[in-house]
């Protein structure tokens, strides 16, 4: 990767006169250069055109390596334990990565996953890890430093990179500097923020924040008092994590970080959430760790609303964020079947980051597991994860999801151990784990799905394995179709190098004669279509001379659940 920022303005700028073109009313078509299969047209009145032209990507465009990448994200104490403690651990996570990624792409057994997300892997006292002793180290239930980098070495050689969950809000308040800090004399007492008194403004979601100490006094921890945040007006604390970050970079080699809490590193009272100085950090932590390792990737958590997340974003803060309300919207929108909702969301989120800088997800390990809100519909599982994995933004897969596997509140139960077999313990582990592993692992596991090719895990690897093949899905514009039924999600997926056509009939009843329809668009001319996904006869799609579809047949009938994924070319 080379550094995206400016250089991809001015491609935007170049794609944007070779679609307005050179010839003042010309109605020229012209073929791009990546391959004749593939026709865009000059925009007589680019200003009419419902397709924002930022959004229309060129293949070859020097998109950052996390825009080609599936990730996975791994709960390490839930994964495979390697050593018989019941504890999930490195050398397991080792031994299970051909699962996620075997290095050839030729082979389509493994699930074709390029980014793994670990979660914390420093050492704590909690079985999560949200809650850090010592920012410059792994936990030894996981393993020994030397098997992590192993694990690097190993995932590296398979095409992976790996994040790790980087959690700098707030210490363990086991940690030594908080230990130290008790005593109003250390050095460290104001790495912590203190007050006299219990002060009685709420939290953000309503919850208490000032915590007694034993020393007397009150810390602030806008999460639990088990988690003191730490207090970043302070420049030694700040000091100390650019030095953690340098330290997994540069001395491990880690591929980046995921950001916990991104919003709260800074409180101001009563504003405890994207303050001025939060947002700051974020715009000076960037060159920091760019200048370690340029290709190095961030990605936050800021759990909000879209408009809110924008603010890390837009090329000087964080590199990508995950966007809560896509996921929410998708969920809901596969639930109780309603694609305008799923088509507007993506909109809303690209006009929000044209530059693909987002992350898109189902649920992660905060959250109900997908499988549980659709309440074992394993049809619904399935048009969720068609739906993410062919869109626009950088996917992430929670553990097990793939498998289908369940998990309610309480947080413990999102996490529980990997289901590989039909074996005791579900094959995680020979000894009982950490925690129970679900009870329905001898019919919902990894070993059962592998050999069935209707199941979930084969369309996660399939739809994978497209993606992987396909730059139009990872990186083209998205241009929603409109439909005759209120069922059928349609959307094409458009890069100079090709155009996709991606459907699903998310409806609980077949449909007949269903019809594609679209306004307008920067295709010209007739499509032969060649299905990549999905069966069907498909007749050719004319395009009129203002890039209009009318009502094309797609299909004389579409199954309930029913997904195509479609070339359209010359
Ligand atoms: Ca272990």
């Amino acid at each position: 990767m080379k550094v995206i920022d400016k250089k991809r303005t001015l491609l935007f700028i170049g794609l944007i006169l070779f679609l307005t073109g050179c010839i003042p009313g010309a109605a020229l078509t012209q073929t791009a250069g990546v391959t004749d299969e593939v026709t865009l047209v000059t925009q007589e009145n680019p200003s009419s055109s419902p397709i924002p032209l930022s959004m229309l990507s060129e293949e070859g465009v020097d998109y950052p390596w996390w825009n080609d990448s599936v990730f996975y994200e791994i709960f390490v104490r839930s994964f495979k334990d390697s050593d018989g403690d019941g504890i999930g651990d490195f050398q397991g996570i080792i031994q299970q990565l051909d699962y996620l990624n075997d290095g050839d792409p030729n082979t389509h057994d493994d699930l074709g996953i390029r980014g793994i997300w670990l979660m914390p892997i420093f050492p704590s006292p909690s079985y999560h890890g949200y809650d850090v002793t010592d920012y410059f180290d792994v936990n030894p239930e996981y393993g020994t430093m030397d098997d992590f980098k192993q694990l690097l070495t190993e995932a590296h050689k398979r095409g992976i990179y790996i994040i790790v969950d980087l959690v700098i809000n707030h210490s363990s308040n086991q940690h030594p500097w908080f230990k130290a800090a008790l005593d109003p004399e250390s050095e460290y007492h104001d790495w912590y923020v203190w007050s006299d008194s219990k002060l009685s403004y709420p939290g953000p979601w309503g919850q208490g924040v000032w915590h007694r100490a034993s020393n007397g006094l009150y810390y602030y921890g806008v999460f639990w008092s088990g988690m003191p945040d730490l207090n970043f007006d302070n420049p030694a604390v700040s000091d100390m994590m650019l030095e953690a970050s340098r330290f997994w970079l540069e001395d491990v080699g880690i591929d980046g970080f995921r950001v916990d809490a991104a919003r709260y590193l800074y409180a101001e009272g009563v504003a405890q959430a994207d303050t001025s100085k939060t947002l700051g950090w974020f715009r000076e932590w960037r060159p920091f760790y760019k200048a370690i390792n340029p290709e190095a990737f961030s990605v936050g958590e800021v759990w909000t609303d879209l408009r809110s997340t924008t603010k890390y974003g837009g090329g000087d803060g964080l590199d990508a964020l995950f966007i809560f309300d896509l996921s929410e919207d998708i969920l809901n929108a596969v639930f109780a079947p309603n694609p305008t909702r799923i088509t507007e969301s993506y909109l809303d989120t690209l006009a929000a980051f044209p530059d693909l800088q987002f992350s898109t997800f189902l649920t992660n390990h905060d959250q109900q597991r997908t499988m549980s809100f659709y309440q074992g519909r394993t049809d619904k599982a399935k048009m969720a994860a068609f739906i993410y994995l062919t869109g626009p933004g950088v996917p992430f897969i929670y553990y097990g999801e793939e498998i289908g596997m369940t998990g309610n509140k309480p947080d413990e139960k999102l996490r529980t151990p990997m289901q590989w077999s039909s074996e005791k313990y579900a094959d995680f582990s020979s000894k009982f784990p950490w925690i129970m592993v679900n009870l329905d692992y001898k019919d919902v596991n990894v070993s059962i799905q592998a050999e069935d090719p209707d199941s979930l895990l084969n369309l996660y690897r399939t739809l994978i394995a497209i993606r992987n093949e396909h730059a139009a899905l990872r990186t083209g514009a998205y241009l929603p179709l409109e439909s005759n039924s209120k069922s059928i999600y349609a959307t094409l997926r458009v890069s100079p190098g090709e155009i996709l056509l991606v459907l699903v009939n998310l409806g609980k009843d077949s449909l007949s004669d269903c019809q594609l329809s679209l306004a307008e668009s920067p295709l010209r001319g007739s499509y032969e279509i060649e299905a990549i996904f999905g069966e069907g006869n498909f007749e050719s799609i004319n395009v009129n001379a203002t890039g209009a579809i009318t009502q094309y047949t797609i299909a004389e009938s579409l199954d309930s659940g029913e997904m195509l994924i479609l070339n359209l070319g010359r």
